[in-house]
């Protein structure tokens, strides 16, 4: 990293009014796992679609046994030094919004509070039938007790929780809505739907008055964040990336920072105060 990204970056920050954007890249340090390489490739297998887990009984009770396996280490992930920097960069009264594609919950976990979870929370189910949302925490409790044969299972973790298991899913029982026995979905957006189009109005509202957009640790591969990115070039608004690797918006970017995110968020607030 070069000393004057960094100060050209720290001089943005000073200004105030920024927008940030945030993805993957923000938790990996938190040991959350990111979908995509430095060249913004899938690292793994792509996450399930929409119309497949709505499909078939199998491919929910592929995704909840998985799920359930990965969940004791999604609960114990803790914010790092990328998600201090950002809520401390609120605290400063420098912050206007905090979108975040992540679904981890660690930006209000760090105490951020201006936060749009662009793609829902994975601490919250909600009932496709009844609409009704509760707790992750809770439904766990009732999947380890109708299935004990699955706890303890080998694994690797990806970005939405889910694991690689090596097990008959179809032994697995899932869970129904306690209020209508509908079916449960964690309350993410999965890929192939649409974002609520109430979070994207208050992001683009948040942007259309900003003095910046700053896209930290996302490559911008998904429409849902590349979209903020094009909305400010159209709008004049200046973009700063801090990512390692490359991005979408790298053309449309005045400023690019590589490196590790929260070591470079922190360098930046330093200089900036
Ligand atoms: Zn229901």
């Amino acid at each position: 990293m070069a000393e004057t990204d960094v100060s050209a970056l720290a001089a943005l920050l000073a200004e105030g009014d920024v927008v940030v954007l945030t993805g993957a890249g923000v938790s990996t340090d938190s040991g959350i796992p990111a979908y995509r390489d430095e060249e913004g490739r899938w690292k793994q297998s792509a996450p399930m679609q929409f119309r497949e887990f709505t499909g078939t009984p199998l491919a929910r009770q592929r995704y909840w046994a998985r799920s359930m396996v990965g969940w004791a280490r999604m609960a114990k992930a803790r914010p790092n030094a990328a998600h201090t920097a950002l809520a401390e960069l609120e605290h400063q009264g420098r912050l206007r919004l905090l979108i975040t594609q992540n679904v981890d919950g660690l930006h209000s976990a760090a105490g951020s509070r201006e936060v749009i979870d662009l793609h829902g929370r994975l601490d919250r189910v909600i009932c496709l039938e009844c609409k009704e949302l509760s707790a992750r925490e809770a439904l766990q409790a009732r999947l380890v007790n109708d299935n004990p044969s699955f706890v303890g299972q080998d694994f690797v973790v990806r970005a939405d929780g889910d694991v690689e298991l090596d097990v008959d899913y179809a032994r697995f029982r899932v869970a129904p809505c306690e209020a209508c026995g509908g079916v449960l979905k964690p309350d993410v957006v999965f890929f192939g739907e649409n974002v609520p189009a109430s979070r994207v109005q208050t992001s683009m509202s948040a942007l259309e008055s900003a003095k910046a957009l700053v896209i930290v640790g996302s490559s911008l591969m998904v429409f849902s964040g590349f979209r903020f990115a094009r909305a400010a070039a159209r709008l004049g608004i200046p973009i700063a990336v801090v990512n390692r690797g490359k991005t979408r918006a790298d053309e449309l970017s005045a400023l690019r920072v590589d490196g590790n995110v929260g070591e470079l968020l922190e360098g930046a607030l330093r200089a900036a105060s």
